[in-house]
C-alpha cells in the first residue's frame, strides 16, 4: 500500500506516520521483540555477521534453499485451485459466497490439518486489531465447511475431523491425512457484510464497492517455517500462496465489475458498444473512453441480464489473491501497455490498462489514471521483468483504500493532485512485482515488498517527472525519524512496531534509501543485475530476506554482511566528516572521521581550480576494527577548490554540513 495515502485518522494507510499504533482505538499491540533469531551462525567480520535462523539452515540442508540465494534443487511450494462464486446485494451490502478449494500438497510432509485465512474476521465483534476498523460490522458467517467430501463441525477439540476458528485463522482437521503429492478438496459456503468506508484497504462507500479478503484463502505452508498462521490485525499485511482461480460474480445488470483475472464471458455481460470500444483500446495509443456518463445503464454499457442480474466470470492464473470492484456509477477508460516479451515467444506483448472512476473524480485527475498506469507498467516491465498478467486496473474506491495493491488491481481512495495520483498509482503498480510476482512474507518482512516498491516508485517518478528526486524524500523521512530517536530495526514483524512512524520508516523509507546506498556501493550496473536476478529467481515463489541478501552477494561477488547487518539489523547511523585538512610538505592531509556507527565506504571528490576532479575511495573495511579516523594524503597542486564526501549523495548521512571542505 501507500504509506501516505489520505484516509481516516489512525487507519494504516493514513497520514499518521508519527502517531503511535496504540493510539488507535480498540487495538491490541504486541510488545516489541528483538531482531535476533535463535540459533544463529556467524560469518564475515566479528560484530558484523548477520543471523541466519536454524529453520533456514535446515532448509539449506534439505536442499530447498541455497547459500547463493537461489531456490534449491528441492524447492517446493504448495498450490491451490479455487472455484469461487459470490453474489453481492449492493442495497444490503451482503455477499453470499461458496467455493471449492483444491489444495495440492507438494511438500514432502503428510498433513493432518490445514489452515485457512478468514481475513474478514478482522471485523468480528471483539476481534483483535491494531488499526481502526469500523465497528458494528461482523465477521464471516460459515454456513458449510467440508473437507475430503465430509461435512465438518466446529469444535474446540484438537482431535478428530472438524474445524476451529480463532480470529482470522481457521484450522481444519482433515478426515484423512493428506500425503505428499495428493490433493484435498475443501467446500465452504459463507456470508459476510461488506464493511463501510474506514475499513482497511477497501470496503464500500454506498456507491463504490471494493471487495477484498472476501473468501476463505489457504494459509501458506512453506519449506522454511511451515504453516504461517499469524493473525490479521489490520496493520501488517499478508503472506499468500499461489494458485489459479475461477470466479463467478453475480451483480445487478448495469453495475460494472472489474476483477483480478481475465473476463472469460465478455459477450454475456458487456454490450456490443463496450466490446467494440475495448477492441479499439487494445491497440490504441491514446485513452479510449469505454463507458461514459451517458452509457451507464443495463443494455448500454452491460447487457440487459436475466431477472436484472448478470454473472461475470473471471479466470486468474498464478496469482496470490483475487479482489474485485463494482459500481453503477463508474466510468471506464482503457488503453494498453507494451510490456516486452512476457510469454517468451520472442515477440513483444501488451497488457490491457483500465481505469474505473466516478465522474467527480476528474477533479482528482482520474481521467489521467490510464496514462499514469500505462507509463508505470511499461517502465517497470523495462527495468524489472515484463508484466505477465492480462490487465492492470486502477479503481476509484472508498477513501480508506488509500492506495492498496491486489494482483492486477489497485484500489485508490481520496482526493489527489497530479503528482500524488501518479505517485500512488505507480507505487501500487510497483507492487505487481513485489509482492505479487515475487511472493514474500509481507507480514514478517514488510520491507521486502514496501521498501523495494518505494525504491521502484522513486525510479518511475524520476522518469515520468523528468528528474524528480523522490529518493531524497525517502532519505529525509528516514533521517528525520532517526534524528528524533524513534527508529527501530527493519528485521521485525509488521505488527510489532512501537509506533506507526517507526513501522513506516522501517518498511518504506529506510529500505528505499538503503537500496540507493547499495546501488552506490555496487555501482548501478551490478545493482540492477542483482535486483532483477533476485526477481527472476523468486518469480511466483517465496523468498526469505536471506535469499535476497545472498543473491546480491552472489551476483556482485562481494561479502556484504557488513552492509546488511548495519542497515537491516541495527539502527546504526552514518555520519562521515572531513575533520581537518592540513598541509604536509607538497601534500595535503585530509582526515576523515567516522562519527556514526555505520561503516560505509568513503567517496571523496577533490575538485581543483583547473577543473580537474579526483575521485578517491576508502573501502568500508577500514572501519571494521572500530577505527574512527583515517588520513588521506593528496597532492596540493593544482590548487584545490573544494573537497566533498559522497558528492553523488548516495548515502543517508545524518549531517551533510561536515562533509565539505572548505566549510
Ligand atoms: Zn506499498
Amino acid at each position: 500500500m501507500d504509506s501516505r495515502a489520505p484516509t481516516r485518522r489512525c487507519t494504516v494507510a493514513g497520514l499518521v506516520l508519527f502517531t503511535t499504533v496504540s493510539a488507535c482505538g480498540g487495538g491490541r499491540t504486541a510488545p516489541p521483540v528483538t531482531a535476533a533469531e535463535p540459533g544463529t551462525t556467524a560469518s564475515a567480520v566479528r560484530g558484523l555477521e548477520i543471523p541466519v535462523s536454524e529453520a533456514f539452515e535446515r532448509a539449506v540442508a534439505a536442499g530447498t534453499r541455497t547459500r547463493t540465494g537461489a531456490p534449491g534443487p528441492k524447492y517446493w511450494q504448495q498450490w491451490t485451485d479455487y472455484r469461487l462464486e459470490a453474489e453481492l446485494n449492493p442495497i444490503s451490502k451482503r455477499l453470499t459466497g461458496q467455493g471449492t478449494l483444491a489444495y495440492h500438497n507438494r511438500s514432502p510432509n503428510t498433513l493432518q490439518e490445514v489452515y485457512v485465512h478468514l481475513l474478514h474476521n478482522l471485523f468480528a465483534p471483539g476481534a483483535r486489531h491494531n488499526t481502526d476498523v469500523p465497528w458494528s460490522v461482523e465477521g464471516v458467517e460459515l454456513s458449510r465447511v467440508a473437507a475430503q467430501g465430509q461435512q465438518l463441525k466446529a469444535s474446540e477439540k484438537d482431535e478428530g475431523p472438524g474445524y476451529k476458528v480463532d480470529g482470522t485463522i481457521m484450522q481444519i482437521r482433515l478426515p484423512k491425512p493428506l500425503p505428499p503429492g495428493e490433493s484435498a478438496k475443501l467446500d465452504i459456503a459463507w456470508k459476510l457484510r461488506v464493511p463501510p468506508d474506514g475499513a482497511p484497504r477497501g470496503g464500500q462507500d454506498g456507491e463504490a464497492f471494493y471487495i477484498n479478503y472476501w473468501y476463505p484463502q489457504m494459509a501458506v505452508y512453506d519449506d522454511v517455517n511451515g504453516w504461517q498462521t499469524d493473525q490479521y490485525l489490520g496493520n501488517a499485511e499478508f503472506y499468500m500462496g499461489y494458485g489459479n482461480y475461477d470466479v463467478a460474480l453475480t451483480l445487478p445488470a448495469g453495475w460494472l465489475v472489474t476483477s483480478t483475472g481475465k473476463l472469460v464471458n465478455p459477450g454475456e455481460v458487456l454490450s456490443s458498444q463496450t466490446l467494440a470500444r475495448l477492441d479499439t483500446a487494445s491497440h490504441a495509443r491514446g485513452i479510449v473512453r469505454v463507458v461514459t456518463e451517458a452509457d451507464r445503464n443495463a443494455g448500454t454499457s452491460t447487457t440487459a441480464g436475466t431477472n436484472g442480474k448478470l454473472t461475470w466470470r473471471f479466470r486468474a492464473d498464478s496469482v496470490r489473491d483475487v479482489s474485485w470492484a463494482t459500481s453503477s456509477r463508474y466510468l471506464w477508460d482503457a488503453t494498453n501497455a507494451a510490456v516486452g516479451d512476457a510469454n517468451g515467444d520472442g515477440r513483444p506483448d501488451t497488457t490491457a490498462i483500465n481505469a474505473f472512476y466516478r465522474p467527480e473524480q476528474r477533479a482528482s485527475h482520474w481521467d489521467q489514471s490510464a496514462r499514469y498506469s500505462r507509463h508505470s507498467v511499461e517502465f517497470f516491465s523495462r527495468h524489472l521483468l515484463p508484466y505477465p498478467y492480462p490487465h492492470m486496473t486502477a479503481v476509484d474506491g472508498p477513501t480508506s483504500c488509500g492506495g492498496m495493491e491486489y494482483p492486477m488491481m489497485t484500489c485508490i481512495g481520496g482526493k489527489w493532485d497530479t503528482l500524488g495520483l501518479y505517485e500512488v498509482t505507480t507505487h501500487e503498480i510497483g507492487h505487481m512485482w513485489f509482492p505479487m510476482l515475487v511472493g514474500s512474507d509481507e507480514k514478517r518482512h514488510a520491507w521486502m515488498d514496501e521498501g523495494l516498491t518505494q525504491f521502484n516508485q522513486s525510479q518511475a517518478m524520476a522518469d515520468f517527472f523528468k528528474g524528480f528526486d523522490d529518493e531524497e524524500r525517502n532519505r529525509r523521512n528516514y533521517l528525520n525519524l532517526s534524528e528524533g530517536g524513534g527508529e527501530v530495526e527493519l528485521m521485525r514483524h509488521g505488527d510489532r512496531y512501537p509506533t506507526y512512524g517507526s513501522y513506516g520508516v522501517a518498511s518504506y523509507y529506510k529500505p528505499a534509501a538503503v537500496l540507493v546506498a547499495l546501488r552506490g556501493v555496487l555501482g548501478e550496473n551490478t545493482f540492477n543485475k542483482a535486483f532483477t536476478e533476485y526477481a527472476r529467481r523468486w518469480l511466483y515463489k517465496h523468498p526469505q530476506p536471506t535469499d535476497l541478501f545472498r543473491t546480491f552477494e552472489d551476483v556482485s561477488g562481494q561479502d556484504l554482511s557488513w552492509f546488511w547487518r548495519t542497515w537491516f539489523y541495527e539502527t546504526w547511523r552514518l555520519d562521515q566528516a572531513i575533520d581537518t585538512v592540513a598541509p604536509s610538505g607538497d601534500s595535503l592531509d585530509v582526515v576523515i572521521e567516522n562519527r556514526g556507527k555505520a561503516p560505509m565506504p568513503v567517496r571523496l571528490a577533490v575538485s581543483r581550480t583547473d577543473g580537474q576532479v579526483d575521485s578517491l575511495t576508502l573501502p568500508a573495511s577500514v572501519w571494521f576494527g572500530g577505527e574512527r579516523r583515517r588520513t588521506l594524503r593528496i597532492a596540493r597542486e593544482p590548487a584545490i577548490k573544494n573537497i566533498e564526501i559522497d558528492p553523488d549523495r548516495d548515502f543517508p548521512d545524518m549531517d551533510r554540513s561536515n562533509q565539505a571542505w572548505p566549510r
